[in-house]
């Protein structure tokens, strides 16, 4: 029986396997670490591909499964656990030290994508690229513009890290059971250097959560209410414009760059 609350919904489509796994570009040099292996369809395609694989599920009912079906690759590792608990640069060390580089594969489960994907790319893992199954909101929201609807602090954060790429849309006949959203496939091109120079990355994620704290709000009046007092409110206008940013302007318009320079000036004049 599957498990709702763990986001169970397994991929039966030898298609969207092969295009998840190809997005991927692995060889016989790399790596793969794969979150919620489930009954191992994705995980045996990544085993016929890469050097090694590393899987990693919560759900102890599948392990004997899981055993059975990867029992003819000696290179395939499952370990048992929830991925937000593990520490990950052991893994690494252990699991991939004999590799060039190393991609995650995932049909996530959704209740966690967020978190999940915040914190692989924020550990800053030495990763080649991100490939993951999610809800298509959720990747739309991901690789948005400065300007649409879709664009917000998730877009800043996933850009700051990587380059995202729409791979497909899914329809929800290739799982069983159907999730109830509609799906995306995604691939995150890791960065090794950020898009912007950032002095300091905690006072320029906050600035942005800041700004789009009420979408429909100007940047001037989120940053007030977050970053400023009665007394020296006066002061932000002309920080805005020193950051060369119309202070009626919306959180929403602004790209990385522009929230880069505007959290500069706002440490520089002592404001965080
Ligand atoms: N990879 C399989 C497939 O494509 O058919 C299963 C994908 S299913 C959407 C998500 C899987 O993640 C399930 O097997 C679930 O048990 C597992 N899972 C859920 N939460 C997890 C967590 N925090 N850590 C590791 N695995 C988790």
């Amino acid at each position: 029986s599957f498990k709702k609350s763990l986001g169970q919904n397994f991929l039966i489509d030898q298609n969207i396997l092969n295009k998840i796994v190809n997005a991927a570009g692995l060889d016989e040099t790399k790596g793969a670490l794969e979150i919620g292996p489930g009954i191992g369809a994705l995980t045996e395609k990544l085993a016929q591909t890469a050097k090694v694989v590393t899987a990693v599920e919560i759900d102890q009912r599948l392990l004997p499964i899981l055993e059975e079906v990867l029992a003819p690759y000696e290179h395939v590792k499952v370990r048992h656990g929830d991925v937000l608990k593990l520490d990950l640069r052991e893994v690494f060390a252990s699991d991939f030290a004999g590799v060039s580089k190393v991609s995650v594969v995932a049909n996530l489960p959704y209740y966690v994508t967020t978190p999940i994907l915040m914190r692989l790319l924020e550990d800053k893992l030495p990763l080649e690229n991100i490939v993951v199954m999610i809800q298509k909101e959720v990747a739309e929201r991901m690789a948005a513009s400065p300007g649409t609807k879709d664009y917000g602090s998730l877009s800043i954060a996933v850009q700051y890290y990587s380059e995202p790429e729409l791979v497909c849309i899914v329809p929800n006949t290739v799982f069983i059971p159907q999730p109830n959203v509609e799906s995306a496939v995604i691939r995150l091109r890791v960065r090794e250097v950020p898009p912007v120079e950032v002095v300091d990355e905690q006072h320029f994620f906050e600035v942005v959560h800041a700004s789009f704290a009420q979408r429909r709000k100007t940047i001037s009046n989120n940053l007030k209410s977050r970053f400023f007092t009665k007394e020296n409110r006066d002061t932000l206008e002309p920080l805005l414009l020193q950051a060369g940013i119309e202070p009626s302007r919306r959180g929403e318009t602004l790209s990385i760059e522009e929230f880069a320079r505007l959290s500069a000036v706002l440490l520089e004049a002592g404001i965080s």
